[in-house]
């Protein structure tokens, strides 16, 4: 297999090293690809070129149009190769083709709004209580941007970061997760064919703790924006301390999904399940805590475990295919040992908590649809991540009782409740601290709108307009058009 490499000042680059790494398909775990596996060294050069493609290059004085239209351009190559870059993605991470396509589309859309938005700030002038002044603000790119982006939506999560930087007039180090970097390659090779200079987009591959601490750490990076888990979000956020570079993080969520006794039960059902099904259950936006009305629980659990039990598990290339393999042993490990505790803690297993028997299946990373039920809210279960197709489900008899559980954790990337009320949805959606909060639907999100947590589940926000912000600095131009000697010191 011919080595994948990095990209630095425009110039493919396997790593000083030489060290490569093999990119696995969770479904079957044959290797797929073969890509360069960085090092230090290697960020700090594609760092150093980033730096002078700030400092000196022609992006960030290019006029935003036609920055604009560089973007466009790579959208449209995007669309012209969604269904390699779908397959790509669907063989390295295993979520199903379909997925992967919807991801492509929309990613494409990410690089359109924001190319439309690179020319819209037109600065504002503010009416300045100085006479004969003038007072002018303005936002400028924020500089170099280290961008570090996990395995779960590869491309998507790069792209929330890289188009609006572009956009902005900054240049870019970005660092796929080490065990999903092709859709990444991919699209760095199409950055080049859009015509972005050389220095503006260096792609460097390899580990976290190494590669991905190195853009934290680093003096010459201005911004770090990255995706992940929560522990390596503080790491990142203690190493950005170093500059007081700014930070972006969207980190993990444990997202309460609530249904009244009043709600539509057919549809609320059908979305407690698309909550969190869609790639095995590994979205931060997960709605695996579903709490339930006392008037509903039973029938709902019952139906819950009725529809999980025929959920199709296979290969995600294939039609048909609904829930795929778990992205890597360690991270089924990592499932199986949160269904260990969800045991231990007295929570009822109802369905699934083992690997599905068909043979067929043997050699991918799955773990069955599992459903817990009788969880109380302070059980680790209900409380961690567990990132996987396992959900738990809370009984309740108030609404107070739902808020006031919905909220007691330290995340709040989003929630959603399903009810006919008004009133209810009135003082719900303003009680629940969250990023996101959906009513009478979940896990519905698109570009325009500012995508972000609440608490430990993150700092800033991607999407929308201030997607775009988070890439600036503000600048404050003020000029005295009649400046006098006022003769206060030494006169
Ligand atoms: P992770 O934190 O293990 O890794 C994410 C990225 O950080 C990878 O590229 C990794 O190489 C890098 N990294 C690891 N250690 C590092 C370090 N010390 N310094 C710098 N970089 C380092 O997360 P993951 O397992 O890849 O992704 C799953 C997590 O991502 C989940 O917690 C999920 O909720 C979260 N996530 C959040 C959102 C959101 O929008 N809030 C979206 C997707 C995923």
């Amino acid at each position: 297999m011919t080595e994948k490499t990095m990209h630095i000042d425009g110039v493919w680059t396997r790593a000083g090293s030489a060290a490569t790494r093999d990119i696995i398909n969770p479904f079957d775990q044959g290797v797929i690809a073969v890509v360069s596996e960085g090092g230090r060294e290697d960020a700090r050069d594609a760092v150093d070129a980033a730096r002078q493609a700030f400092d000196r290059g022609p992006w960030p004085r290019t006029p935003g149009a036609e920055r604009g239209r560089v973007l466009m351009r790579l959208a449209g190559l995007i669309e012209r190769d969604a269904e390699e870059l779908a397959r790509m993605e669907t063989l390295n991470t295993g979520k199903t083709l379909e997925e992967s396509r919807w991801d492509m589309a929309d990613i494409a859309g990410i690089f359109r709004y924001f190319a439309g938005l690179a020319d819209k700030d037109g600065g504002e002038v503010i009416a300045s209580p100085v006479q004969d002044s003038t007072s002018l603000v303005v936002r400028e790119p924020v500089g170099v941007c280290g961008q570090i982006s996990p395995w779960n939506y590869p491309l998507l999560q790069a792209a929330w970061k890289l188009a609006p930087a572009l956009a902005a007039g900054c240049t870019v180090v970005m660092k796929p997760s080490e065990i999903t970097p092709l859709t990444t390659i991919k699209v760095t090779e199409l950055c080049v064919e859009a015509g972005i200079p050389d220095g503006v987009v260096n792609l460097v591959l390899g580990p976290g703790a190494t590669v991905g601490a190195e853009l934290a750490e680093s003096p010459d990076v201005d911004l770090i924006s990255f995706t992940g888990g929560i522990e390596t979000g503080k790491t990142i956020m203690r190493a950005a301390a170093g500059n007081v570079k700014k930070v972006a993080l969207e980190l993990g969520g444990k997202n309460p999904n609530i249904v009244f006794d009043d709600a539509d039960f057919e549809t609320a059902l059908d979305y407690l399940l698309n909550g969190v099904f869609f790639h095995a259950g590994q979205i931060c936006s997960a709605g695996a805590r579903v709490m339930l009305q006392d008037g509903i629980h039973d029938r709902m659990v019952e139906a819950l475990r009725e529809r999980m039990s025929r959920i199709r598990l296979g290969d995600g290339m294939v039609q048909g295919t609904r829930m795929g393999p778990l992205i890597s042993a360690a991270h089924r490990d990592k499932v199986e040992g949160y269904i260990r505790i969800g045991r231990e803690e007295g929570a009822r297993l109802l369905l699934g908590g083992g690997r599905p028997s068909d043979p067929a299946l043997a050699r991918g990373f799955f773990v069955e649809p599992t459903l817990f039920t009788d969880c109380a809210n302070d059980m680790r279960i209900v409380q961690e991540e567990v990132f996987g197709p396992v959900i738990t489900v809370e009984r309740f008899s108030t609404e107070e009782e739902a808020l006031r559980n919905a909220n007691s954790t330290i995340y709040g990337l989003s929630a959603g409740f399903w009810t006919r009320d008004p009133d209810r949805i009135r003082r719900m959606s303003a009680g629940l601290r969250f990023g996101t909060v959906w009513v009478n639907d979940f896990n519905v999100y698109f570009t325009q709108a500012p995508w972000g947590g609440f608490k430990q589940s993150g700092l800033g926000r991607e999407l929308g307009r201030m997607g775009l912000e988070e890439y600036t600095e503000v600048k404050h131009v003020f000029q005295n058009h009649n400046a006098r000697p006022v003769h206060w010191f030494g006169a």
